[in-house]
């Protein structure tokens, strides 16, 4: 039952409010579903219904929501110093205590960080980082970035132009110039005629030619998710990023990582690239870094980059007002404080992970469901029209975004890429909540099969 009270902030909503990524035609017409509360892993919305949140938000709220010592950290934090910049040498000791935190959890030859807003503006900022260093090391024309189809990177004109998402691509543009994008690993949907592996090693391949097709030389960097999130969920086979590392090396390309979502435990490890073993240059961060409490985002620096931008850069005419804001850097603190205090990386590690791994399985047998993958706390289902040979449906029918509202309706949330249904829960589930998560799943499979 809609209250007046709801159906007052749905008017409004569909008459003033224009929302990201939304067909505002349709949003106006359907009307937007109002969140007024959160607890734990629990939203619920203005009709009072209680969903669990498989996404943790925007892939954000590691910690769950209704944590007061995030939220005394930010009160605090308002009243001792609400604002101040970074700017023109000064600085405040939340952005220096984060700052030295996160180069402590950071694999050891990242040793500097440069805050930002969010996770589009860490892509910026990496972006014109990367084409610095090369100018400084008297290689201008290394400008070549080099990333994946169906990857993302932001929404920013530089983040939407380092995402592969042909759409983005369509709308607003030019896109920034010198930015190209390869094959993605993404077996389940483009790699079936062939073994999961020799499939990786074809997608590592399509980076090495792309490489001799610009020239080396010019080519400044490859830029890539660990495991790609918005993208479906998807885990590249084995072999990808052991070849990919040997032809970066190869080439002297610098790789940036970027740990938006993979960082801060996702995967079961501080960031996506160490379950890889990969030693990336730069590391775009943001969402759980707060715990998605409050926005803030960064660069992290390898030492090959930040000590060329450091002795020799000069003025690096780059900043946003809001880089390392005191409130949310003091937020992010407390969030890596919990996080460190309740073991949340060990546990998605050695414990959570392994039972999400072990429950999401089980939804493999079901009739609409080519295949159920999962990786730390993410994973995805592949829906299908026939499960013996894998045919996906027709894009016309929207199973997936069916199958999305189904899960809604049912009190979960689920997130669908196409027909690829995605989870993503805070990494503070409990095996109950897995439990229910999984059970929630199948009842919305069924509803939709
Ligand atoms: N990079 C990745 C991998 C992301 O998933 C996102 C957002 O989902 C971004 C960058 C952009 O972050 P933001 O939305 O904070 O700008």
């Amino acid at each position: 039952m809609t209250s007046p009270g709801t159906a007052r902030l749905k008017a409004l909503d569909s008459d003033h409010h224009l929302h990201p990524f939304t067909d505002f035609k349709a949003l106006s017409e359907e009307g937007s579903r109002i969140i007024t509360a959160a607890s734990g892993v629990y939203i619920q919305d203005a009709d009072g219904q209680r969903m669990l949140d498989g996404m943790a938000g925007l892939w954000c709220v590691n910690l769950g929501y209704g944590r007061q010592e995030l939220v005394d950290a930010a009160s605090q934090q308002m009243t001792q110093l609400p604002y101040y910049n970074t700017f023109f040498k000064t600085a405040h000791p939340p952005a220096i205590e984060l700052a030295a935190e996160l180069c402590r959890l950071a694999p050891d030859h990242i040793n500097h960080v440069f805050f930002t807003g969010s996770g589009s503006e860490a892509n910026d900022t990496m972006l014109r980082m990367v084409r610095r260093f090369w100018a400084l090391k008297g290689k201008p024309e290394k400008q070549w970035i080099i990333s994946r189809e169906n990857g993302y990177h932001g929404s920013t004109v530089a983040g939407m132009s380092l995402g592969g998402m042909a759409p983005m691509h369509e709308q607003g543009g030019p896109c920034v110039p010198g930015i190209t994008h390869i094959r993605q690993p993404y077996w389940f949907g483009e790699g079936r005629d062939m073994n999961r592996e020799e499939f990786g090693k074809v997608c590592a391949d399509a980076l090495e030619a792309r490489i001799l097709e610009l020239g080396p030389d010019n080519v400044a960097a490859f830029l890539a998710e660990p495991v790609q999130g918005a993208g479906g969920a998807i885990m590249p086979p084995d072999s990808y990023w052991p070849a990919v590392k040997a032809v970066l090396e190869k080439y002297d390309i610098l790789l940036v990582i970027d740990e938006v979502i993979c960082g801060f435990g996702r995967l079961g490890e501080w960031f996506g690239s160490q379950h890889y073993d990969l030693k990336p240059d730069l590391m775009p961060i943001a969402k759980g870094l707060s715990s998605g409490y409050l926005p803030i985002g960064g660069v992290l620096v390898g030492d090959r980059i930040a000590e060329t931008l450091v002795q020799e850069g000069g003025e690096f005419y780059h900043g946003f007002t809001y880089s390392g804001h005191p409130v949310c850097a003091a937020v992010a603190l407390k969030t890596l404080e919990i996080m460190q205090r309740e073991n949340i990386v060990e546990r998605v590690r050695d414990d959570l992970g392994p039972y999400l791994a072990k429950r999401w399985a089980t939804l493999a047998d079901h009739p609409l469901v080519g295949e159920a993958r999962s990786l730390g706390l993410m994973g995805a289902l592949e829906l299908v029209a026939d499960k013996a040979t894998g045919e996906r449906f027709d894009s016309s029918l929207a199973v997936g975004s069916m199958c999305r509202d189904t899960c809604f309706d049912t009190g979960l949330v689920m997130r669908s890429v196409g027909d690829t249904m995605i989870i993503s829960p805070p990494l503070v589930i409990t095996h109950d909540e897995i439990d229910a998560l999984v059970s929630l799943a199948r009842a919305a499979l069924d509803e939709t099969a």
